[in-house]
């Protein structure tokens, strides 16, 4: 079976593998999914997601270095709040 063949079975969906839904302790030999389940798309779904928010956190903590360095005196205390809170609503 082609890639591109099984590429558009649904999950729980057989390929013509006759084991294929019993494969749940290692990937069918034919369509690689396990359970009938395609677990490297999954994978590189939460993969995305995570590089997702480790770009936010990353980008979160800049803005808040910033914010922070840029407050000298105690009189900036305010603004500065105000600053972390922004930051904080855009998450
Ligand atoms: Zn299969």
């Amino acid at each position: 079976m082609k890639i591109s063949e099984w590429k558009n079975l649904k999950d729980g969906e057989p390929c013509k593998h006759p084991g294929c839904l019993s494969h749940i302790t290692h990937p069918c030999e034919e369509c690689g999914r396990i359970g009938g389940i395609n677990v490297m798309l999954i994978i590189h779904k939460l993969k995305c997601e995570l590089d997702i928010a480790n770009a936010v956190i990353s980008d979160t903590k800049s803005k808040l270095n910033s914010i922070l360095s840029s407050a000298t005196e105690v009189d900036d205390l305010g603004s500065t709040l105000y600053d972390i809170n922004e930051v904080v609503l855009d998450l």
